[in-house]
């Protein structure tokens, strides 16, 4: 059951990368998290955001993402 949710998931994950225009870097490993530098994968990414033209990451760390979204809202 966990698997196959699992892959839903990740299969979200390449859509949205693939809308993004980023799904060749995230294969290739060369996306990082805007937070604290680690190399973003389909199973460890968490958000993305555009911002003045960029694309910013947040891994699946609680500390990353909280931190992310603190600056989504004061940034709104
Ligand atoms: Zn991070």
């Amino acid at each position: 059951m966990e698997e196959i949710f699992r892959a839903v998931y990740c299969e979200e994950v390449a859509d949205l990368f693939k809308m993004l225009g980023l799904f060749d870097d995230l294969m290739q490993g060369t996306l990082v998290c805007s937070i604290c530098g680690s190399v973003i994968t389909a199973t460890n990414f968490r958000a993305a955001t555009r911002k003045s033209g960029d694309i910013l990451l947040s891994c699946g760390r609680e500390d990353c993402y909280n931190q992310f979204m603190a600056q989504e809202l004061r940034e709104e």
